[in-house]
Protein backbone atom coordinates (compact mmCIF):
# COMPACT_ATOMS: atom_id res chain seq x y z
CA UNK A 1 0.00 0.00 0.00
CA UNK A 2 2.91 2.32 0.86
CA UNK A 3 4.66 2.00 -2.04
CA UNK A 4 1.69 2.81 -4.34
CA UNK A 5 1.22 5.66 -2.64
CA UNK A 6 4.36 7.19 -2.92
CA UNK A 7 4.68 5.94 -6.47
CA UNK A 8 1.78 8.05 -7.07
CA UNK A 9 2.56 11.12 -4.82
CA UNK A 10 5.30 10.85 -7.28
CA UNK A 11 3.24 11.25 -10.37
CA UNK A 12 0.52 13.98 -9.76
CA UNK A 13 -0.51 13.30 -13.08
CA UNK A 14 -1.44 10.44 -11.79
CA UNK A 15 -4.72 12.28 -10.54
CA UNK A 16 -5.77 14.12 -13.19
CA UNK A 17 -5.83 10.24 -15.28
CA UNK A 18 -7.89 9.25 -12.65
CA UNK A 19 -10.74 11.83 -12.04
CA UNK A 20 -10.53 12.26 -15.94
CA UNK A 21 -11.70 8.20 -15.75
CA UNK A 22 -14.18 9.10 -12.97
CA UNK A 23 -15.89 11.55 -15.16
CA UNK A 24 -16.02 9.68 -18.33
CA UNK A 25 -17.11 6.48 -16.24
CA UNK A 26 -20.16 8.87 -15.22
CA UNK A 27 -20.89 9.68 -18.54
CA UNK A 28 -20.68 6.25 -19.50
CA UNK A 29 -23.41 5.00 -16.61
CA UNK A 30 -25.55 7.98 -17.97
CA UNK A 31 -25.44 7.06 -21.68
CA UNK A 32 -28.79 5.03 -22.10
CA UNK A 33 -28.12 1.69 -22.29
CA UNK A 34 -24.78 1.27 -21.31
CA UNK A 35 -23.59 0.23 -17.92
CA UNK A 36 -27.01 -1.92 -17.49
CA UNK A 37 -25.52 -5.68 -16.44
CA UNK A 38 -28.38 -7.69 -17.12
CA UNK A 39 -29.86 -6.51 -20.24
CA UNK A 40 -33.42 -7.54 -21.39
CA UNK A 41 -36.33 -8.79 -19.30
CA UNK A 42 -35.90 -11.38 -16.54
CA UNK A 43 -38.66 -13.06 -17.39
CA UNK A 44 -37.79 -15.21 -19.91
CA UNK A 45 -39.83 -12.98 -22.80
CA UNK A 46 -38.34 -11.55 -25.80
CA UNK A 47 -35.41 -9.87 -25.59
CA UNK A 48 -34.83 -5.97 -26.23
CA UNK A 49 -34.37 -4.74 -30.13
CA UNK A 50 -30.88 -4.50 -30.84
CA UNK A 51 -30.42 -0.99 -31.39
CA UNK A 52 -32.37 0.34 -27.97
CA UNK A 53 -28.97 -1.31 -26.24
CA UNK A 54 -25.41 -0.54 -27.37
CA UNK A 55 -22.69 -3.27 -26.47
CA UNK A 56 -20.90 -3.16 -22.63
CA UNK A 57 -18.27 -1.48 -21.29
CA UNK A 58 -15.98 -3.87 -19.51
CA UNK A 59 -13.12 -2.38 -17.68
CA UNK A 60 -9.78 -3.70 -17.73
CA UNK A 61 -8.45 -5.10 -14.40
CA UNK A 62 -5.76 -4.17 -12.60
CA UNK A 63 -3.19 -7.21 -13.73
CA UNK A 64 -3.93 -5.65 -17.03
CA UNK A 65 -0.57 -3.93 -17.62
CA UNK A 66 3.21 -4.75 -17.82
CA UNK A 67 4.99 -6.66 -15.43
CA UNK A 68 6.71 -5.20 -13.32
CA UNK A 69 10.65 -5.86 -13.09
CA UNK A 70 10.91 -9.52 -11.20
CA UNK A 71 6.99 -9.96 -10.76
CA UNK A 72 6.04 -13.16 -11.89
CA UNK A 73 2.91 -13.33 -14.35
CA UNK A 74 -0.28 -13.82 -12.74
CA UNK A 75 -1.12 -17.49 -12.78
CA UNK A 76 -4.22 -17.51 -15.52
CA UNK A 77 -7.03 -20.00 -15.28
CA UNK A 78 -9.09 -20.06 -18.29
CA UNK A 79 -12.36 -21.98 -17.82
CA UNK A 80 -14.18 -22.85 -21.54
CA UNK A 81 -17.35 -24.48 -21.83
CA UNK A 82 -18.29 -26.31 -25.03
CA UNK A 83 -21.38 -26.12 -26.33
CA UNK A 84 -22.60 -22.92 -24.13
CA UNK A 85 -26.16 -23.67 -24.54
CA UNK A 86 -27.65 -24.75 -21.23
CA UNK A 87 -29.83 -22.48 -19.54
CA UNK A 88 -29.45 -24.10 -15.92
CA UNK A 89 -25.23 -24.07 -16.40
CA UNK A 90 -25.46 -20.77 -17.63
CA UNK A 91 -27.11 -19.48 -14.67
CA UNK A 92 -24.85 -21.48 -12.33
CA UNK A 93 -21.68 -20.39 -13.74
CA UNK A 94 -22.52 -16.72 -14.28
CA UNK A 95 -23.11 -16.35 -10.76
CA UNK A 96 -20.52 -18.47 -9.22
CA UNK A 97 -18.54 -16.39 -11.34
CA UNK A 98 -19.42 -13.07 -10.40
CA UNK A 99 -18.91 -14.25 -6.59
CA UNK A 100 -15.53 -15.18 -6.95
CA UNK A 101 -14.81 -12.36 -9.47
CA UNK A 102 -14.12 -14.74 -12.38
CA UNK A 103 -14.32 -14.47 -16.40
CA UNK A 104 -14.97 -17.57 -18.79
CA UNK A 105 -15.08 -18.24 -21.78
CA UNK A 106 -18.36 -19.91 -23.77
CA UNK A 107 -17.51 -21.80 -26.94
CA UNK A 108 -20.97 -21.63 -28.57
CA UNK A 109 -22.44 -24.08 -30.81
CA UNK A 110 -23.90 -22.19 -34.25
CA UNK A 111 -27.13 -24.35 -34.23
CA UNK A 112 -28.09 -23.77 -30.70
CA UNK A 113 -29.36 -20.44 -32.22
CA UNK A 114 -31.55 -22.14 -34.95
CA UNK A 115 -35.07 -23.38 -33.00
CA UNK A 116 -35.93 -26.85 -34.19
CA UNK A 117 -37.77 -26.16 -36.63
CA UNK A 118 -34.92 -23.88 -38.70
CA UNK A 119 -32.62 -27.01 -38.78
CA UNK A 120 -32.82 -26.76 -42.67
CA UNK A 121 -31.03 -23.54 -42.43
CA UNK A 122 -27.54 -25.50 -41.51
CA UNK A 123 -26.42 -27.78 -43.93
CA UNK A 124 -22.74 -29.14 -42.29
CA UNK A 125 -19.77 -29.62 -45.44
CA UNK A 126 -21.02 -33.08 -46.85
CA UNK A 127 -23.94 -33.55 -44.91
CA UNK A 128 -27.68 -33.27 -45.44
CA UNK A 129 -29.68 -29.98 -44.98
CA UNK A 130 -30.72 -29.97 -41.45
CA UNK A 131 -28.25 -32.84 -40.08
CA UNK A 132 -26.32 -32.61 -36.96
CA UNK A 133 -24.56 -35.00 -34.11
CA UNK A 134 -26.46 -32.67 -31.28
CA UNK A 135 -29.23 -30.89 -30.90
CA UNK A 136 -30.34 -27.89 -32.55
CA UNK A 137 -32.11 -24.84 -29.77
CA UNK A 138 -35.30 -26.23 -29.45
CA UNK A 139 -38.28 -23.78 -29.14
CA UNK A 140 -38.01 -20.30 -29.82
CA UNK A 141 -38.83 -19.66 -26.02
CA UNK A 142 -35.45 -21.66 -25.54
CA UNK A 143 -33.03 -20.06 -28.17
CA UNK A 144 -34.67 -16.26 -26.06
CA UNK A 145 -33.41 -17.14 -23.25
CA UNK A 146 -30.32 -18.37 -24.39
CA UNK A 147 -30.16 -15.01 -26.38
CA UNK A 148 -30.65 -13.61 -22.71
CA UNK A 149 -27.82 -15.71 -21.27
CA UNK A 150 -25.59 -15.01 -23.83
CA UNK A 151 -26.02 -10.96 -23.41
CA UNK A 152 -25.50 -11.57 -20.14
CA UNK A 153 -22.45 -13.04 -19.99
CA UNK A 154 -21.01 -10.43 -22.69
CA UNK A 155 -22.31 -7.81 -19.93
CA UNK A 156 -20.29 -9.62 -17.15
CA UNK A 157 -17.02 -9.75 -19.48
CA UNK A 158 -16.65 -13.18 -19.87
CA UNK A 159 -16.28 -14.47 -23.76
CA UNK A 160 -18.02 -16.16 -26.62
CA UNK A 161 -16.38 -18.50 -28.84
CA UNK A 162 -17.02 -20.57 -31.07
CA UNK A 163 -17.88 -24.98 -31.03
CA UNK A 164 -18.71 -24.65 -34.65
CA UNK A 165 -22.19 -26.37 -35.70
CA UNK A 166 -23.07 -29.87 -36.71
CA UNK A 167 -20.04 -31.45 -33.97
CA UNK A 168 -19.57 -34.02 -36.32
CA UNK A 169 -16.87 -36.39 -34.85
CA UNK A 170 -14.87 -39.63 -36.26
CA UNK A 171 -18.10 -41.65 -37.08
CA UNK A 172 -20.15 -38.80 -38.50
CA UNK A 173 -18.69 -38.57 -41.75
CA UNK A 174 -17.65 -36.69 -43.25
CA UNK A 175 -16.41 -35.56 -39.38
CA UNK A 176 -14.15 -32.13 -39.03
CA UNK A 177 -10.97 -34.14 -39.60
CA UNK A 178 -11.38 -34.49 -42.53
CA UNK A 179 -12.85 -31.17 -44.12
CA UNK A 180 -10.75 -29.21 -46.32
CA UNK A 181 -10.12 -25.53 -45.89
CA UNK A 182 -13.25 -25.11 -48.32
CA UNK A 183 -15.54 -27.05 -45.49
CA UNK A 184 -14.20 -25.22 -42.24
CA UNK A 185 -14.75 -21.98 -44.27
CA UNK A 186 -18.62 -23.08 -45.12
CA UNK A 187 -19.54 -24.09 -41.61
CA UNK A 188 -17.73 -20.82 -39.98
CA UNK A 189 -19.78 -18.78 -42.49
CA UNK A 190 -22.87 -20.15 -41.38
CA UNK A 191 -22.55 -19.83 -37.64
CA UNK A 192 -21.28 -16.24 -38.47
CA UNK A 193 -24.76 -16.10 -39.61
CA UNK A 194 -26.20 -17.90 -37.00
CA UNK A 195 -24.89 -15.01 -34.52
CA UNK A 196 -25.63 -12.59 -36.81
CA UNK A 197 -29.03 -13.27 -37.61
CA UNK A 198 -29.31 -13.34 -33.91
CA UNK A 199 -28.08 -9.85 -33.44
CA UNK A 200 -30.27 -8.81 -35.90
CA UNK A 201 -33.60 -10.48 -35.64
CA UNK A 202 -33.11 -11.79 -31.73
CA UNK A 203 -31.35 -9.03 -29.72
CA UNK A 204 -28.04 -10.59 -29.12
CA UNK A 205 -25.41 -9.02 -28.24
CA UNK A 206 -22.61 -9.82 -30.00
CA UNK A 207 -21.89 -9.65 -33.93
CA UNK A 208 -19.80 -12.40 -35.79
CA UNK A 209 -16.71 -10.27 -35.77
CA UNK A 210 -16.81 -10.18 -31.99
CA UNK A 211 -15.83 -14.07 -32.57
CA UNK A 212 -12.51 -14.75 -32.51
CA UNK A 213 -11.77 -18.26 -32.06
CA UNK A 214 -13.16 -21.28 -29.77
CA UNK A 215 -12.44 -25.08 -29.77
CA UNK A 216 -13.47 -27.67 -32.33
CA UNK A 217 -15.49 -30.92 -31.89
CA UNK A 218 -13.82 -33.75 -29.75
CA UNK A 219 -10.61 -31.77 -30.23
CA UNK A 220 -10.56 -33.04 -33.71
CA UNK A 221 -9.42 -31.41 -37.18
CA UNK A 222 -7.04 -31.83 -39.70
CA UNK A 223 -5.06 -27.99 -38.76
CA UNK A 224 -3.26 -27.39 -42.08
CA UNK A 225 -6.73 -27.50 -43.38
CA UNK A 226 -8.85 -25.64 -40.78
CA UNK A 227 -5.99 -22.54 -39.52
CA UNK A 228 -6.17 -20.96 -42.74
CA UNK A 229 -10.11 -20.61 -42.82
CA UNK A 230 -9.93 -19.85 -38.93
CA UNK A 231 -7.45 -16.83 -39.93
CA UNK A 232 -9.51 -15.94 -43.20
CA UNK A 233 -12.22 -15.64 -40.48
CA UNK A 234 -10.22 -12.96 -38.78
CA UNK A 235 -9.51 -15.59 -35.91
CA UNK A 236 -6.53 -14.96 -33.12
CA UNK A 237 -6.82 -17.99 -31.41
CA UNK A 238 -7.50 -21.90 -31.12
CA UNK A 239 -8.03 -24.12 -28.10
CA UNK A 240 -8.25 -27.69 -29.38
CA UNK A 241 -4.62 -28.89 -29.96
CA UNK A 242 -3.24 -31.29 -27.00
CA UNK A 243 0.21 -30.46 -25.37
CA UNK A 244 2.37 -32.47 -22.88
CA UNK A 245 2.15 -30.63 -19.78
CA UNK A 246 0.87 -26.89 -18.99
CA UNK A 247 2.47 -24.79 -21.84
CA UNK A 248 2.56 -21.43 -22.79
CA UNK A 249 0.01 -20.58 -25.63
CA UNK A 250 1.91 -20.57 -29.01
CA UNK A 251 1.40 -18.90 -32.47
CA UNK A 252 0.95 -21.21 -35.32
CA UNK A 253 -0.01 -19.76 -38.73
CA UNK A 254 -1.00 -16.37 -37.49
CA UNK A 255 -3.29 -18.07 -34.55
CA UNK A 256 -2.62 -18.18 -30.76
CA UNK A 257 -2.89 -22.04 -29.76
CA UNK A 258 -3.78 -22.20 -25.99
CA UNK A 259 -3.08 -25.65 -25.72
CA UNK A 260 -5.40 -28.61 -23.98
CA UNK A 261 -2.88 -30.59 -21.01
CA UNK A 262 -2.13 -33.62 -21.26
CA UNK A 263 -1.72 -34.22 -17.15
CA UNK A 264 -0.84 -36.15 -14.61
CA UNK A 265 -4.64 -37.49 -13.28
CA UNK A 266 -3.49 -38.55 -9.50
CA UNK A 267 -6.27 -41.02 -9.19
CA UNK A 268 -5.43 -43.20 -12.10
CA UNK A 269 -1.55 -42.84 -12.33
CA UNK A 270 -1.71 -41.86 -15.67
CA UNK A 271 -1.56 -38.78 -18.21
CA UNK A 272 -4.85 -37.52 -19.84
CA UNK A 273 -6.14 -34.58 -21.74
CA UNK A 274 -7.34 -32.35 -19.15
CA UNK A 275 -11.15 -32.20 -20.61
CA UNK A 276 -13.90 -33.50 -18.97
CA UNK A 277 -15.05 -36.24 -21.73
CA UNK A 278 -11.53 -37.41 -21.89
CA UNK A 279 -11.42 -37.61 -18.33
CA UNK A 280 -14.39 -39.57 -18.23
CA UNK A 281 -13.66 -41.76 -20.80
CA UNK A 282 -10.56 -42.71 -18.96
CA UNK A 283 -12.84 -43.47 -15.53
CA UNK A 284 -15.35 -45.72 -17.17
CA UNK A 285 -15.12 -45.37 -20.44
CA UNK A 286 -17.64 -42.47 -20.70
CA UNK A 287 -20.98 -45.06 -19.52
CA UNK A 288 -23.66 -43.14 -17.32
CA UNK A 289 -23.25 -44.01 -14.67
CA UNK A 290 -24.52 -41.70 -11.52
CA UNK A 291 -23.07 -44.01 -8.61
CA UNK A 292 -19.54 -42.93 -8.95
CA UNK A 293 -20.16 -39.13 -9.55
CA UNK A 294 -18.78 -38.00 -6.20
CA UNK A 295 -15.51 -40.35 -6.54
CA UNK A 296 -15.29 -38.90 -10.41
CA UNK A 297 -15.42 -35.48 -9.00
CA UNK A 298 -12.75 -36.02 -6.35
CA UNK A 299 -10.16 -37.50 -8.84
CA UNK A 300 -10.97 -34.60 -11.25
CA UNK A 301 -10.30 -31.77 -8.63
CA UNK A 302 -7.49 -32.96 -7.78
CA UNK A 303 -6.26 -33.07 -10.95
CA UNK A 304 -7.12 -29.53 -11.61
CA UNK A 305 -5.32 -28.84 -8.17
CA UNK A 306 -2.32 -30.89 -9.00
CA UNK A 307 -1.89 -28.92 -12.45
CA UNK A 308 -2.68 -25.78 -11.26
CA UNK A 309 0.62 -26.08 -8.71
CA UNK A 310 2.69 -27.38 -11.22
CA UNK A 311 2.30 -24.82 -13.35
CA UNK A 312 2.03 -21.95 -10.27
CA UNK A 313 5.52 -22.81 -9.06
CA UNK A 314 6.88 -23.67 -12.65
CA UNK A 315 6.50 -21.92 -15.59
CA UNK A 316 3.30 -20.11 -15.12
CA UNK A 317 1.64 -21.35 -18.53
CA UNK A 318 -2.04 -20.03 -18.53
CA UNK A 319 -4.00 -23.23 -17.67
CA UNK A 320 -6.77 -24.11 -19.78
CA UNK A 321 -9.83 -25.86 -17.68
CA UNK A 322 -11.85 -27.70 -20.70
CA UNK A 323 -15.45 -28.43 -19.73
CA UNK A 324 -19.23 -28.73 -21.27
CA UNK A 325 -21.94 -27.21 -20.25
CA UNK A 326 -23.82 -30.94 -19.14
CA UNK A 327 -24.56 -33.38 -16.38
CA UNK A 328 -22.29 -36.39 -17.73
CA UNK A 329 -21.91 -39.28 -14.85
CA UNK A 330 -24.21 -37.39 -12.20
CA UNK A 331 -22.85 -33.75 -12.73
CA UNK A 332 -19.59 -34.78 -11.97
CA UNK A 333 -17.71 -33.12 -14.22
CA UNK A 334 -19.71 -29.76 -13.58
CA UNK A 335 -19.41 -30.43 -9.93
CA UNK A 336 -15.73 -30.75 -10.22
CA UNK A 337 -15.64 -27.25 -12.64
CA UNK A 338 -17.77 -25.46 -9.96
CA UNK A 339 -15.75 -26.42 -7.25
CA UNK A 340 -12.20 -25.72 -8.61
CA UNK A 341 -13.83 -22.26 -9.60
CA UNK A 342 -14.87 -21.46 -6.29
CA UNK A 343 -11.66 -22.21 -5.00
CA UNK A 344 -8.70 -20.84 -7.67
CA UNK A 345 -10.30 -17.66 -8.71
CA UNK A 346 -9.89 -16.34 -5.43
CA UNK A 347 -6.45 -16.98 -4.84
CA UNK A 348 -3.63 -14.83 -5.05
CA UNK A 349 -1.58 -14.01 -7.75
CA UNK A 350 -4.60 -15.73 -9.73
CA UNK A 351 -6.90 -14.56 -11.87
CA UNK A 352 -9.19 -16.35 -13.78
CA UNK A 353 -9.45 -14.81 -17.65
CA UNK A 354 -10.65 -15.08 -20.83
CA UNK A 355 -8.85 -15.73 -24.39
CA UNK A 356 -9.39 -12.52 -24.93
CA UNK A 357 -7.86 -11.05 -22.00
CA UNK A 358 -4.72 -13.13 -21.39
CA UNK A 359 -4.11 -12.38 -25.45
CA UNK A 360 -4.44 -8.77 -24.91
CA UNK A 361 -1.82 -9.35 -21.48
CA UNK A 362 0.55 -10.89 -23.53
CA UNK A 363 0.77 -8.50 -26.03
CA UNK A 364 1.67 -5.54 -23.33
CA UNK A 365 4.46 -8.03 -22.03
CA UNK A 366 8.32 -7.43 -22.75
CA UNK A 367 8.85 -10.22 -25.23
CA UNK A 368 11.96 -11.09 -23.55
CA UNK A 369 10.78 -11.18 -20.31
CA UNK A 370 8.35 -13.45 -21.43
CA UNK A 371 10.38 -15.47 -23.82
CA UNK A 372 11.85 -16.65 -20.34
CA UNK A 373 8.85 -18.18 -19.11
CA UNK A 374 8.23 -19.60 -22.31
CA UNK A 375 11.47 -21.50 -22.29
CA UNK A 376 10.83 -23.07 -19.04
CA UNK A 377 9.43 -26.85 -19.82
CA UNK A 378 5.90 -27.00 -19.80
CA UNK A 379 4.43 -27.50 -16.48
CA UNK A 380 4.69 -31.38 -15.06
CA UNK A 381 2.95 -33.09 -12.47
CA UNK A 382 5.66 -34.87 -10.40
ZN1 LIG B 1 -18.15 -30.68 -27.88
Amino acid sequence: MSSRSSRWARWPGTWFTVALALVLAGVLLLTPGRGQTRPGPPDGGPPPAASTTAPPVVKDAEWMRPLRPGEKPPQFVLFSFDGAGSHEHWSRYLALAKSVNAHFSGFLSGIYLLTDEQRPHYTGPGHKPGAASIGFGGSAAEVATRVQDLNAAVAAGHQIGTHYNGHFCTGAEPSVGRWTAKGWTDEIGQFSRFVDDARDHLGLHLSAHDVTGGRTPCLEGNWAEAFPAMRDAGYTFDSSQPSDGVKWPTRLDGIWEFWMPYVKVPALHKKVIMMDYNLWYQFNHARNDPSHAEQYTQATLETYRTAYRAAFDGNRAPLVIGNHFNDWAGGAFSRAAEGFMGEVCARPETVCATYAEVTKWMSLQDPAVLEKYRSMPPAQAG
